[in-house]
Order: C-alpha cells, then structure tokens, then sequence
C-alpha cells in the first residue's frame, strides 16, 4: 500500500507527493540536501512514502520563520489564537477517518485505536488548550499589592508597600520534539499548549511516523494559522533534531522520547541554559494485592500489558502479584490473553493489536524475548489459534506469521514469569507486547519492588481497601499511580516522570507555565 492507494480528499498528499516535504512559514519546501528517508508500512514492510532528511540549515530555516511569526502571533489576544486553535480542532474531527487510515498505516496501531484515541485526542488537544487559554486569561493580567521587606540606611528592616504583579509572556521559538508510538496525539499535546501561550514552533515527529504531521500542516492552512507560527521540519533525531535542540534561537525544547536521547538532548541544551521538558521512558510496575476485584484487575492488566502493541509509555509492564493469588492470577492473565488478544491486520475490527512500528523495534522486542528464554525464565506466547485463525506459525521467539500479511513485524503477546527482579527483562523498558509477572508477600516488599528500577513514570495499584490504596500510591515514586484503573487521565493533572522517566511536568497549567515566562514586576 502506498498513499496513492487511498481514495482520499485534502489534507492528505496528493498522488505526486509520495515525498513528503517541510512546512516552513506556511509552504512546503523539499529539504536543502534533497535527500529523503524511507518510511515503512509495518503491516507489509512496504514504503508508504519518503520523507526529508533535513539538515541544520532547514532547521535554521524553521526557526527563522518562527521567529518572523512570533511578534505578531505573541500580541493577539488569546481568544484569537483560541479560536484558530477551535478551528483546527474541527479540521481535524471532520478529518478523523482519513487522519486514522494514514496513522494505523504508518505505525501499525489498530484502526479502531488510531480513531478514537489518536485522532480523537488529538483534535481534544487543541480544544482544551484552547479553552485553557480562554479561562485563563486573569492569569497572564494578574496583579496583587503585598508589603515588600527592605533594610534602610539604618541596618533596619522597613515595611514597604508596592505593588507587584506578574507578567505572563510567551517565550519565543519552541522546539517541539515527539516519538513514534502516538504521532500525531503527542505532537499535538505539545504544539496545543505552546501555541496557546503566544509561543511559535518548529517540530519535528518522529523519522518512522511523520504521515500524521504532514497532513496536519494541510489543515494547519486551512485553519488560517498564520504562516511560520507552526513549522514541522521532518528527519533524523541525530541531524534533524539535534539542529533543534542546539539552535541559538530556540530556547525552550519540549522533547518526548527514550531516556537515552533525552540524556544526550540534556546535555547538549544544558551549557545553553534552555528549557527542558523531558518526558522519557518508563517500566511501569502494577501491583496486585489478594484483596482486589481479580475480574477488573485481570481485565484491565490485559490492555495495560498490550494495548496498542505494548508501544505506550504509560503501559504497566511489571507486574506484582501478592503471592496467594499469583498462580491463579498468572493463569487467568493468560487465559484472557489467548481469547482477547487477537494479532493482526490493524484495519480489521476485530484486531486487538497490530504489527511493532519498524523492523528495527521488532528485533529489538524479539531480542528481549530471546534472553528471556536463553536465561531459563517461564516465556509463554498467549495464542490460540482457535481464537486467531490468521496466524500461521508462531516463531520460536513470539515472531507471529500473519496470513496475508507475511511480512509484518508481528510479535505475539506474552508472557514471562521465573525472572528475578535484578533481570534485564524486569529492569530494562521493552515498549512491546511483553509483560512480566512476579510475586511478593508484603506490602513493603511490594512497595520496594515497584521502586526497585530506574524508571518513575506511572503506577498501578489493585486493592479493595481504600487506605492500603492511599498508603501504597503515596510511597511509589512515579508520576501518576492509578488505584484501581489505568490510562484514565484528566488533562488538568500534572503528568511527568519521576527519576529517568522524565524532567518537568507536562498538563494544563502546568503545560502553559512551562510555554510561559515569568516576570515578576515590582511597582514602588
Ligand atoms: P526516541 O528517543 O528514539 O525518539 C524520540 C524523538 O527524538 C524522535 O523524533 C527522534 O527522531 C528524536 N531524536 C532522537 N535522537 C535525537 C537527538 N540526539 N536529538 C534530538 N532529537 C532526537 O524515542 P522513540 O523510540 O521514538 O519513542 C519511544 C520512547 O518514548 C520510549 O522510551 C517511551 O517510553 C517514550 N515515551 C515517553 C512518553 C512520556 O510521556 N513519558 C510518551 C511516549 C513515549
């Protein structure tokens, strides 16, 4: 499948535009090397399209748009950025069947995900922070007289009064870095934010699923947005990226991604006093006390453990079992597993989850699963073939052969007990269809191991007892911990990781503080 194969309508590339190209100050340019990426269809290992690898002097480019953007976009009133932001957001509804095809085409996630989650959320993006914006306005006017402490000639202090306020402006050019496992509702979740508060942009998706981006610059001008005030330049993290992130005039950087480039991205803005907002990798422990409601627990674990082929951050990849029901709950996991779980073509509405993004995470995901099983660890891949009737041959390692579909990057669901908690596989983030089971017998132990890894992103915890939920979510250091349920977000909420996961914390006004400077001004 190619985009031309889609009957589609505007915003999406036309037949000719099988090479996708920057948007900088409101057109479309080739990048300046004119040479270009191959991006894959991971249902096929076919090419979708190619996109440009862009260099410093693109990026250089971008931000001299944005830069040109920003007086203008900074000084009108956020109802008026608001309400290009609502129009986008209609765009982008009205678009959501065509946006959905290309995101579950790109990154392999189903359709039905893409739909209501992605696209959806996305489109919500854009309203929230426009509304946020919109109620918000007294924020960036807000003035407030207090007595101010000064020392006089005489050494002593003296009561003063003045009056002080704060001055909320937007910074300037942002950087706006995302990955790949939820293109276009990540981007979006940081473009929303930093447009609200009067800041212009340079983005750039990720190299393996930049479709969604490229036709949001479709809607971006039909929605009017004015030209420079959002640029997505598209490439490689190493050349493209790191033009963002070490460019003079940009100086904030919100980066989405793995800890090991958030840790080169640190250090590369670090000696040029940007900003960062870090949100970064995670192994995040779920933990499963005896007195929980074992139906919603295990329900639950199965979409925490494989939604979206395990390719979401917040996804709950180590699990902690109270010793009592752990054969019980392991068997279960497993059993609900082979009838739920079904793999494969992620345009099918039965599909519960679809192929890795890129042959290159494959072999990652495989690898993990491999040391599992040369390590001596319990690996059990929860297939029936009763329950999925296109799966041809189940590999040695979770490889799946999809009818149809031969060439996929599937990887089966699975499961992996017998690993102690120092293991690679319960210690390292995979990102894809595997799930670690473990048990404990106390509630401190259970604490400990759930803390017991670099990561701190998100948290869950199974329980009946509404004070060991309290007790247990306040001792584990991550971001979120969710009692009872999981993915369940308010936008309001602060989100962020603890530890590697992540600097900074990412959310309604938290989003807007960090897209904001501050200044405090001091009226005698
Ligand atoms: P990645 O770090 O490889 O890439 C993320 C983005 O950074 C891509 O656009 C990439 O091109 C770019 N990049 C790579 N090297 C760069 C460099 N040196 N300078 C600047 N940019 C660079 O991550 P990924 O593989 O795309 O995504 C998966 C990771 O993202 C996982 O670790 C996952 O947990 C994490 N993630 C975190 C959150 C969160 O909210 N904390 C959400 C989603 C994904």
């Amino acid at each position: 499948a190619t985009l031309s194969n889609i009957s589609i309508e505007l915003p999406v590339p036309n037949h000719d535009e099988v090479q996708i190209k920057n948007f900088i100050g409101g057109n479309w340019y080739d990048p300046i090397s004119n040479n270009y990426i191959d991006n894959i269809n991971p249902s096929t290992d076919t090419l979708i399209c190619k996109i440009p690898d862009s260099g410093p002097q693109d990026v250089d480019f971008a931000t001299s748009a944005a830069k040109a953007a920003f007086p203008a976009w900074s000084s009108l009133p956020p109802k008026t950025r608001a309400s290009y932001m609502h129009k986008l957001a209609d765009l982008l509804d009205k678009n959501n069947e065509t946006f959905a095809q290309f995101e579950t085409m790109d990154q392999g996630k189903t359709l039905n995900f893409a739909r209501n989650v992605d696209i959806s959320r996305s489109a919500y993006n854009f309203r929230y922070f426009a509304d946020y914006i919109e109620a918000n306005l007294s924020e960036f006017a807000a003035s407030s007289s207090y007595p101010t402490a000064m020392i006089g000639s005489d050494g002593n202090p003296i009561m003063s009064e003045a009056l002080s306020y704060t001055k909320r402006s937007a910074v300037g050019v942002a950087g706006l870095i995302s990955p790949w496992n939820l293109p276009l509702y990540l981007l979006t979740w940081k473009i929303a934010p930093c447009v609200a508060a009067g800041n212009t942009c340079v983005c750039k998706p990720s190299e393996f699923t930049s479709v969604t981006a490229m036709m949001l610059t479709r809607l971006i001008k039909q929605a009017g947005i004015p030209d420079g005030v959002i640029n997505i330049v598209f490439g490689l993290g190493q050349s493209t990226g790191n033009s963002i992130v070490t460019h003079k005039d940009i100086p904030l950087i919100s980066f989405t991604g793995g800890t090991v480039t958030g840790k080169a991205i640190a250090s590369a803005a670090a000696p040029m006093f940007k900003h960062l907002s870090l949100e970064l990798g995670g192994k995040n422990p779920g933990l499963v006390f005896a007195d929980c409601d074992l139906d919603l627990a295990i329900a639950t674990s199965v979409k925490s453990s494989f939604q979206n082929q395990g390719e979401i951050c917040l996804t709950a990849s180590r699990l902690y079992v109270e010793r009592p029901i752990f054969d019980t709950f392991v068997a279960r996991l497993k059993e609900a597993t082979r009838k739920t779980v079904i793999v494969g073509d992620p345009t099918n509405p039965n599909t519960f989850y679809g192929p890795l993004v890129s042959k290159q995470h494959y072999n990652k995901v495989v690898s993990y699963i491999k040391l599992a099983q040369e390590s001596g660890y319990d690996v059990e891949f929860c297939v029936d073939q009763a329950v999925s009737p296109h799966v041809s041959e189940i590999g040695e390692s979770g490889q799946l052969v999809i009818k149809g579909l031969e060439k996929g990057y599937f990887v089966a669901p699975t499961v992996i007990t017998g690993c102690p908690q120092d293991s690679r596989v319960v210690q390292e983030e995979i990102f894809g269809p595997v799930v670690v089971v473990l048990p404990f017998d106390t509630e401190e132990q259970a604490i400990e191991l759930a803390n017991g890894n670099q990561y701190g992103l998100a948290a869950t915890v199974w329980s009946g007892d509404q004070r060991r939920l309290r007790r247990v979510a306040g001792q584990i250091l991550s971001g979120t911990v969710w009692c009872n349920c999981w993915m369940v977000r308010n936008l309001d909420m602060p989100f962020g990781g603890f530890k590697a996961s992540g600097v900074g914390t990412e959310g309604g006004k938290y989003s807007i503080d960090f897209f904001s400077k501050k200044q405090a001004i001091v009226l005698g």
